[in-house]
């Protein structure tokens, strides 16, 4: 018995030593100023070597490599050498003999800096980019995911426009004070920035051409972008730029969510993943070829071990080296259930507060199961990773695919799902936090635009009553707050609903509409007070909100009456009463008895109050919230 014991105890710790000793994918390029040992995985290289080169030019300049190192396969199919002496500033790519001949070259999967164009990954002291006191910056404080309000945002749409920041377009506009301000006027707490890692459509070789795109393209998945960075044929300085603004950013009180682009890869051949191991990375159809969930000619395969670790490792990376607080996954719905489950005990490990939220939908069908996958769904299958609610987004606005009318613009059809919006969607969320609630975002029309084309005939006044009402829907429901940048400013794409690569002209946000248009700023940025001094509309589990919300009785399709109830300890107010109404007349509704401060009414709103209320009824201007709480 005892020896069976013992031989069980010794099986598991056998086991547990080998997990420990699986290397890890980041680990591809380790520099000391000694000697610089290199390590690449692949299953399939028959021969794998590293060429070093002095040059930092593009891959096919001609420039024959200083040094060839051939690589010795080891443990677990990862290929090793190591280097003496001191390689800082050189560059060097990867390549792998397989089916009778020399893959092309690649600056690997895991490159962590890279040349102009990140088509070489380049030596570097990682150490050496750390801003100063780099080591004192700190998350600032969060303690319950429903309690921010995320701002999304792209470097250019939030800089170009604004005479008053310098670095324009770049990671170092958003450690200037006239882009942090705003932010903090506004009261947002997180800022989501569109793909920042390295990505391909912008030639960092021509910048001064000025170009625009979104950057869902990715090519080095954990290196900044180098169009960001002020000189991007220094490897050291997106990098060193990247962690100043984040650094800028959190001393301000702001944390910062990556957007990451896990789901597919520009190309397959000219990408790393596909160059190092040919098609092991992705998923595959039944005749060979690649899978095309994401639309963009390939999907990546989450579900194959090594691009789950990969994931995961860069995820934590981006994390630990760069401080970051958040991760939105692009098309999530592509990657599988337990990965996203893995990503999240792996975040956990290193702080907990850490964001992990996404889109839970593919563009095209994925080639895997269905229901393993991070769809919509089955978010209450993946605790604590959130979807954004195209549902409360729908009925509030219309859907992208037809341009019919929300509740907000006076559709009664989607009142239903406004009211399951605001209580977050329980049937697939699970908990509060896994409901991201939003109404706009980079993709399609923004909300201007988007009441513009559902609601032509109506008067600019009205159409901004629309506006309020749908961003306060957002704003008072129970899920994870979520703007569009510039929305507060009344942004306009001139009706271009996919503008990923439109002109800084379509894609910028107009800081002149913050005189023009004050009265819609003044307004976010106090319901967004609003939101933040009241726990009421985030009460931040599943079970609270079924034990304090209740909708009362409207008598009216186009209202919604959303109370907040028996708050004692839990906010100062005892309770919160939402009128919501999407309809074009002014409504007047029976409230519960008691004394009120008026927050919002008619199109305004005060987190201080707008004056005190003791009636029994209320009446609702068209298309506006009322909101009160009781003292
Ligand atoms: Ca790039």
């Amino acid at each position: 018995m005892r020896k069976t014991i013992i031989l069980m105890l010794s099986v598991a710790l056998l086991a547990c030593t080998n997990a420990a000793k699986q290397p890890k994918l980041e680990d591809e390029c380790l520099y000391s100023p000694s000697k610089t040992q290199f390590q690449f995985w692949s299953n399939v290289a028959e021969q794998m070597e590293v060429r070093i080169y002095n040059g930092d030019c593009w891959v096919d300049d001609g420039e024959e490599p200083c040094e060839i190192v051939p690589l010795t396969k080891g443990a677990n199919d990862f290929w090793t050498a190591t280097v003496k002496g001191d390689l800082a500033g050189k560059f060097y790519t990867v390549r792998s003999f397989q089916n009778g001949e020399w893959a092309p070259e690649s600056p690997g999967i895991f490159a962590k800096a890279v040349s102009i164009n990140g088509q070489r990954a380049a030596i570097i002291d990682m150490k050496a980019t750390d801003p100063e006191n780099w080591d004192k910056d700190v998350r600032p404080a969060m303690t319950d995911p429903t309690d921010i309000v995320v701002y999304e945002t792209h470097l250019r749409d939030y800089t170009m426009a604004n005479p008053a920041i310098e670095n324009k377009g770049k990671f170092l506009a958003l450690t200037e004070e006239p882009a942090i301000n705003h932010l903090k006027e506004l009261g947002i707490t997180h800022l989501q920035i569109l793909p920042m890692f390295d990505y391909g459509s912008i030639d960092e070789t021509n910048l001064d051409q000025n170009r625009y795109n979104w950057g869902y393209d990715p090519v080095n998945y954990n290196v900044p972008e180098g169009g960001y960075s002020t000189n991007p044929a220094d490897p050291a300085c997106r990098i060193r730029e990247a962690k100043l603004m984040i650094q800028a950013l959190h001393a301000n009180g702001i944390r910062v969510i990556m957007d990451v682009v896990y789901n597919h890869t520009y190309d397959v051949m000219g990408c790393a993943l596909g160059r190092v191991v040919p098609q092991y990375f992705y998923r595959l159809n039944e005749d060979g070829s690649y899978a095309n969930g994401s639309g963009c000619g390939n999907e990546t395969a989450s579900d194959h071990e090594m691009y789950r670790k990969f994931m995961v490792e860069s995820v934590c990376y981006w994390a630990r080296e760069y401080h970051i607080d958040g991760f939105r996954f692009d098309l999530m719905g592509i990657h599988d259930q337990e990965t996203m489950r893995q990503i999240r005990a792996a975040l956990d490990e290193i702080d907990p507060t850490i964001l992990t939220y996404g889109e839970g939908w593919a563009a095209m069908s994925p080639a895997y199961p269905y229901e393993d996958l991070a769809m919509k769904q089955w978010t209450y299958k993946m605790p604590r990773v959130g979807a954004f609610s195209d549902d409360i987004r729908n009925a509030l606005i219309g859907s992208p695919f037809d341009h019919d009318p929300g509740f907000a613009s006076g559709n009664p059809a989607g009142v239903k799902d406004v009211m399951r919006g605001l209580i977050a969607c329980p049937e697939w969320s699970g908990e509060p936090m896994q409901h991201v609630s939003y109404i706009t975002c980079h993709d399609n029309y923004c909300l201007r635009d988007r009441i513009d084309v559902s609601a032509p005939d109506e008067s600019e006044e009205t159409k901004l009553r629309m506006n309020k009402l749908a961003q306060t829907a957002v704003l008072v429901s129970q899920g994870m707050s979520f703007i569009y940048g510039g929305e507060e400013l009344y942004r306009t794409k001139r009706g271009i609903d996919n503008s990923y690569q439109s002109p800084d002209s379509i894609n910028i946000i107009p800081w002149e509409n913050k005189r023009e248009y004050y009265d819609l700023f003044e307004y976010y940025k106090q319901m967004i007070a609003i939101r933040r001094a009241h726990k009421g509309f985030r009460l931040g589990s599943a079970e609270a909100v079924k034990e304090h919300v209740e909708f009362l009785d409207a008598d009216n399709d186009q209202v919604i009456i959303y109370r907040i109830k028996d708050l004692e300890g839990i906010d100062s107010a005892k309770s919160l009463l939402v009128v919501l109404n999407g309809s074009a007349k002014v409504v007047k509704t029976a409230i519960p008895e008691g004394d009120y401060i008026l927050l919002a009414f008619n199109g305004g709103a005060d987190a201080e109050g707008m004056g005190e209320l003791h009636n029994e009824q209320i009446a609702a201007g068209p298309y506006s919230a009322t909101i009160l709480a009781e003292k």
